[in-house]
Order: structure tokens, then sequence, then C-alpha cells
């Protein structure tokens, strides 16, 4: 018999690579944080003494999903700034939020209350932008959980940067940071979007990112007005004055890119760029829905994000993936566009690949990190099961996550966080509450 750490025994386990594939009662075996192996469960039980057995008879286990775009710390405006289109979501509800309350105080709670939210919902890796990065950083190694943290580049000033130049110099300093080494962690940087970044910042911008070899993500033809303002103000769509300064490339993810030319597809095919979908985002602020099964066949790589909490208002991937396949054939007239096997792919390997972790993480193989999610499937409106992606795709509900693995840790087990203290979260959260609502309850009297 041989050690291993943890053995988890499924109904079923979906492993994403090979594709579309279902293996019927299997089991995973993790040593290390590691996967190390993924057979038959009688062989398992014959071959294995594990640490912990862990039996989901009526589960799928499957890679834990990717979260590829989100402002973790904006869960604290959860609701408070809807209904509104892009441009004025930004001026009149969230910049202004952000101008009082942001803080290293705030983006650690909001980062906590996000990474639980996901966890929950069987999310093990997301990728954030955000102001204090260093704070988003931290705060995931501190819950154990696997993050691409942001450095976010605006001309504005903040509470984390006076402007631009500082943005970019305490980018730098985040890639040499002592959480950059993590295996948990890595880092990109994220301009916020063509509307408010120079050329000169681009320009900068690239140089440091050829330098540290380090990956950039935008906002990007979120919306038709964005794509309108910049031809009037650089007479270019954004797509063009990015290329034209030499970041439309593979270290690229452009965000959104609802509003896209059969050319820009093309170019995006070419260079390498990958797009992160989020669907209910760009529903929300009524953007438009991006041309995803046209992405597919230009063998675009398309992730998915869920955006912040502000502007969504869950942070959960499975709500997001089954969006996607929903709008994916409503855009492209074609019920058998983003099948769901498909929509599971986006929602894993795809996120893993968009920000160069594919190697690591994003299925169920073996030597790549136990990043693993079990849903039961024991549930009403998931019975009966003749297709486990299908129901995974149309079906589930995030209540029906049992338990996710990071690196291995077992961070939520039979529905409930592990290393999280719930009661004290809610209660962090409720001050924040407090605190954003009582001051927008004074200015308004
Ligand atoms: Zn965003």
């Amino acid at each position: 018999m041989q050690h291993c750490d943890t053995l988890i025994l499924a109904g079923w386990c979906v492993p994403v690579e090979p594709h579309d594939l279902v293996l019927t009662d299997h089991a995973v075996a993790i040593n290390d944080g590691k996967i190390i192996d993924i057979l038959p469960s009688p062989d398992a039980r014959q071959r294995y003494a594990p640490g912990v057995l862990v039996q989901r008879p009526d589960h799928i286990l499957l890679p834990g999903f990717v979260n590829a775009h989100t402002h973790a710390a904006m869960s604290l405006l959860r609701g408070i700034a809807d209904d509104m289109p892009l441009e004025r979501w930004l001026s009149e509800g969230v910049w202004p939020l952000e101008n009082r309350w942001v803080s290293a105080e705030m983006v650690r709670d909001g980062t906590r209350l996000a990474i639980a939210e996901m966890l929950l919902s069987g999310c093990t890796c997301f990728s954030d932008q955000y102001f204090f990065p260093e704070i988003v950083a931290e705060t995931a190694v501190d819950l154990h959980m696997r993050a691409m943290v942001g450095t976010p580049v605006i001309e504005s000033p903040s509470a984390w940067a006076d402007g631009a130049a500082e943005c970019l110099s305490k980018a730098a300093d985040l890639v040499h940071d002592p959480y950059a080494d993590h295996p948990l962690v890595s880092s990109c940087f994220a301009p916020h979007s063509t509307a408010t970044v120079s050329d000169q910042t681009f320009t900068d911008l690239r140089v440091l990112a050829d330098q540290l070899d380090t990956r950039i993500q935008i906002h990007l033809h979120e919306s038709a007005q964005e794509i309108e303002n910049e031809q009037n103000s650089n007479g270019k769509r954004p797509i063009e004055r990015l290329r034209d300064l030499g970041l439309v490339n593979a270290s690229l993810m452009a965000v959104h890119a609802v509003h896209v030319t059969d050319n820009e597809i093309a170019l995006f095919a070419d260079a390498g760029v990958v797009i992160a979908h989020c669907p209910r985002s760009n529903l929300k602020l009524a953007d438009g829905i991006a041309p995803i099964a046209a992405y597919g066949k230009a063998g675009v790589t398309v992730a998915l994000g869920t955006d912040s909490a502000a502007s969504n208002n869950v942070m959960d991937v499975l709500g997001e993936m089954r969006t996607a396949a929903l709008l994916a054939k409503v855009e492209a007239h074609d019920a058998t566009a983003l099948p769901a096997a498909q929509a599971l792919r986006m929602a894993t390997l795809e996120g893993a690949k968009s920000l160069g972790l594919a190697d690591s993480i994003g299925s169920i193989e073996a030597g790549k990190w136990a990043d693993l999610a079990c849903i039961d499937l024991r549930h009403i409106n998931s019975q009966p099961v003749y297709d486990p992606i299908s129901q995974l795709v149309y079906t589930v509900q995030p209540q029906q996550v049992s338990d996710v693995w990071v690196a291995g840790k077992h961070q939520v087990d039979n529905g409930t966080l592990s290393h999280i203290d719930v009661a004290e979260l809610l209660q962090r959260t409720s001050e924040w509450q407090y605190r954003i609502a009582g001051e927008q309850e004074r200015k308004s009297a």
C-alpha cells in the first residue's frame, strides 16, 4: 500500500482534459498538495493508504473554477449602485465611493468576503485587479487561496498611488514582493482602460512588462460608448490604439471585448490575445453580448470572469458558465454554440491558460496542484442524471458545492468553510455596511 495525504472517491470525475470525458466511480489521490493519481475507486482502495479518505458517491469531482476577472474588494459595495449604464455607474456610483472608502483595511475585508464567496461556489483561483494589490496578495496567502494579483495602473490619484508613475513603480515592487514567489500567488499589470491611461504610461508599462516578463490585463471594448469616446478623443478605436502602442500580443488579456469587428477578432487570434468574458456584468450594465461563438471559431482563448460584486452582483463562476452558454446560443442564433463541455472548459482549463497557469492548474491531471471542487447532484433540481456535464452547466446551484481543495487543503468540507470564521466575516461586513450606508444617508439628509 502506498501512502497519500488524501484520497477522494467520487461518483463521477470530470477531469476536463481529456475534453468531454466523464469517469464513473473514480478516485483522485493527493500528496503534498498535488494530484498524484486518477484511477477507478476499487483500484484506489487497494493501492492507497490515505491519511484522509473522502467519500462522495453522489458527487462530481472536477477541477476548481478559475475566475479570470474580478475586483474582489468591491464585494463590500455589492448592491450600492445598481441599474446604471457603465459610464454613469463608474462616474456617479463607483468612483466617488472608492475615493471615499478605499484603504488597506477595506481591501483586506472586502477580499476576505469575496474569497469566502468564491470558495463556497467552487472557485479555487481568481484574477484580481484592485488598489492595494499587496494586501490582496497577503489576504490570498493568509486564506490559502490561489490568486493572480493585478496591480492597477490609472492616471487619477487614489488612496494607493498619486498617479500612473507611482502605480508603475509599485507594480514593479509587487513583482519582487515576498508573496510573488509564493506558490499560490502570481502578479500581472492591470491598466484600467484606454480611457483612463495615457499613451506615455502605456509605453512605460510596455517596457516594464517586457523587462519583468509580466502579463497585462485591461478592460477593452466593454461598451459602445467607450469606443465612441476614444474615437472622438484619439481618432482610433481602443484596440487600434493599443496595437499602435505595441500592446496587442500574447501577454494581453482583453477583459469584456464585447464590441469587436471581424478584423479585430482576427487580430486577437493572430496575436494570441486572450479574452475574459464576464457575461452577467455585461448584461447588468447593458453593455451588450460578446461574440463568443465567433471567438471560438477563430481559435481565441476565452476565459470566464464574474467581474466585481458591484456589477454582477454575485461571484459564482457556476452561474457565469450557465449564462455564457445560454447567451452564446442566442448571440450566434445557433443552439449548438458553446456546448456544455466547452462552457466547463472555459470555466476551468481555459481560465488557467488565460493566466499562464495551464501547466499547473485547470484540469485533473497527475502533477498539477490539487485545486478541486466536488458538487452534490443529489438535489431535486439536478435529478435524474443522464449527463453529469449537462447537469453541471445547466442545473447546479452554488449551494450544491460540497467540497473544495486548494493545493490539497480542504477549504470547504461538506458545504462549510473549514478555515474561515464566517461569524467574524459577517460581523466585519455589517460594520462596513453601517459605515458606508450611514454616511450616504447623512449626505442625502
Ligand atoms: Zn472589471
